[in-house]
């Protein structure tokens, strides 16, 4: 016997339509290209979002093809990701700090028709506007008196034209919820990028499971800044569950140095953020130096990359912000986990609580998690056994865009790269990327342990731990060190200073073998360490 309840297609544009009925004078505030603060609202998102579906519409884009954007977060970004998913197009994000090779190939392989683009990467869209085969048209996200001039992109239109030449008038359509919204590559450290294609009812799901108070714990009453990228896993989700709750919403544009933000937290009374670790990190060291402090903040949502438990101490004990240590992938959308306390955890000592703030927390409700050994036999959630991390959702991948690297799954699951524990009260705490893993004498060694230890230590400003050959134990770990500017310790000195540092604090086993001093570590387009890039520096060095 079946339910007898409507049947209702869950579609990206009911949160927007939302939005417009209950929180119409909500502000979204966005720092742009052009060097100004602009100010709007949720009607006025609904409004433009409605001209621009119109106006996409009349460039020639129909159900199901793909548009890209190359921009910040920013009002405009927002308003194509309900303009273009609403009308049953693809939004496809492109990660403008990929190399324009990579630009071409992903617009290419996604079959892009029209490219949207802040001003900010013109030379990037000069240098890919050629190559690219199937873009029709190029948008550059401006007003007329900033439009390029003399630009070499052939048939470019300006952002704001189309929106004033369109109707507003526009019902958005209802289809099946099954139906693809947006389209976000990975980036491919390895191979080619693959594609994570999202479909309206994953990311509704997504967005109900994302505002939840043990995941990003957010209401009408908060005023969100998304510090993570709207060009990268759709900002981890935040711009649909602005819509979804109602929040007050702030975009950084380009300006993501500490300075800038925390001028933006604090004159626009920020009260959660969600960024990785690097970001972070830029914020601190800019607090820090001039003895500010965060008078509205109160949650920071950190992933990405493994949050220091140096960097959780600094805003909870310092600044009074509480971190959410959280963990996904592109493939999820990205949500799978948030670390929140139970009751149980209020009567542990501080550093009880860090043990388990470090980890990256528990399942949101509608992820599944195992770990699995080499030979895929299931490992106990004890704490203590650590294998690779399968995933399974109705918001994580079942196929990657156009079949690309064949069936992802085994039996149903997804598996993640990751190498993880999970104990008896479901919190999992990752150890190392599959392909980061330590191996010495047969035993794992965890990368991250390791870098967060050092990521503690004053003379510190960016750790990695990499695997290096040694003539007995096959493997042992190696710290590549950036320091702080102003540290003046010579670095040999300073080397038997951090290996002291790590005694007590990890097994003797695990601490670094050598350290290397470097300028800077590289990142990836996502703001890691590219350990890849680390591993083939050193690939000729021999421990032992
Ligand atoms: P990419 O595929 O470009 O690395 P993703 O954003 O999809 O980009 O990265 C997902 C990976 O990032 C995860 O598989 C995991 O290795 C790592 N990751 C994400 N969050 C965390 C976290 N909190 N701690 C440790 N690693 C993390």
């Amino acid at each position: 016997m079946n339910g007898l309840m409507m049947q209702q297609p869950l579609l990206i544009s009911m949160l927007l339509a939302h939005a417009e009925r209950h929180h119409a004078e909500q502000e979204i505030v966005s720092k742009r290209v052009e060097g100004d603060v602009h100010r709007s609202t949720y009607r006025e998102l609904a409004v433009r979002s409605r001209r621009m579906a119109n106006a996409v519409a009349a460039l020639g884009v129909k159900f199901g093809d793909r548009v890209a954007t190359l921009a910040w977060n920013g009002h405009r970004h927002m308003e194509l990701y309900y303009a273009v998913s609403g009308s049953g197009a693809v939004l496809h994000t492109l990660n403008p700090r990929l190399h324009p090779d990579q630009v071409v190939w992903i617009a290419d392989h996604a079959e892009d028709q029209v490219l949207f683009f802040d001003l900010t990467f013109l030379p990037l869209v000069e240098a890919v506007a050629s190559r690219v085969k199937t873009v029709r048209t190029f948008v550059a996200m401006t007003d007329r008196a900033h439009m390029p001039v003399n630009s070499k992109v052939p048939n470019l239109l300006c952002y704001e034209e189309l929106v004033a030449g369109a109707s507003d008038r526009f019902h958005w359509p209802q289809f099946d919820e099954h139906t693809a919204s947006s389209l976000c590559y990975t980036s491919g450290t390895t191979g080619n990028p693959k594609g994570a294609l999202y479909s309206h009812r994953s990311t509704v799901l997504h967005t109900y499971a994302a505002a939840l108070p043990d995941a990003l714990n957010c209401a009408a009453r908060d005023t969100i800044l998304p510090v993570v990228p709207m060009f990268h896993v759709n900002a981890w989700g935040l711009p649909y569950v602005a819509c979804m709750v109602g929040a007050k919403l702030v975009f950084p544009g380009p300006w993501l140095d500490g300075k800038s933000l925390h001028e933006l937290f604090e004159s626009e009374g920020v009260t959660v953020s969600a960024g990785v670790p690097t970001v972070w990190q830029g914020l601190l060291a800019h607090v820090e130096a001039h003895d500010l402090k965060f008078s509205t903040m109160r949650r920071t949502v950190i992933g990405g990359s493994a949050c220091p438990p140096a960097m959780m101490r600094a805003f909870q004990e310092r600044y009074d912000v509480q971190v959410l240590h959280a963990w996904g992938m592109t493939e999820m959308s990205p949500l799978g986990t948030v670390c929140t306390l139970k009751p149980k955890h209020q009567t542990l000592n501080a550093e009880q609580r860090m043990a388990v703030q470090a980890k990256q927390g528990r399942a949101v409700f509608g992820v599944d998690m195992k770990i699995v050994a080499e030979d895929g036999q299931q490992l106990p959630h004890d704490g203590q056994a650590a294998g690779e991390l399968l995933v399974r959702g109705p918001w994580i991948i079942s196929s990657y865009f156009k079949g690309e690297g064949g069936d992802p799954l085994v039996n149903g699951w997804f598996p993640t790269g990751d190498v993880s524990t999970i104990d008896a009260d479901g919190y999992m705490q990752i150890t190392d990327r599959s392909k980061d893993v330590i191996k010495s004498g047969g035993e794992w060694i965890s990368s991250i342990d390791i870098e967060n230890v050092a990521a503690a230590h004053p003379a510190v400003q960016m750790a990695a731990c990499i695997a290096v050959a040694h003539a007995k134990w096959d493997e042992r770990p190696m710290l590549v060190v950036v320091k702080k500017p102003g540290v003046t310790t010579p670095d040999a000195e300073l080397k038997a200073e951090l290996i002291r540092f790590y005694e007590g604090k990890v097994a003797k086993w695990w601490i670094p073998d050598e350290v290397r001093f470097v300028a800077e570590i590289p990142l990836t387009a996502t703001g890691k360490m590219l350990k890849l890039k680390l591993r083939e520096q050193f690939k000729d060095l021999r421990l032992g």
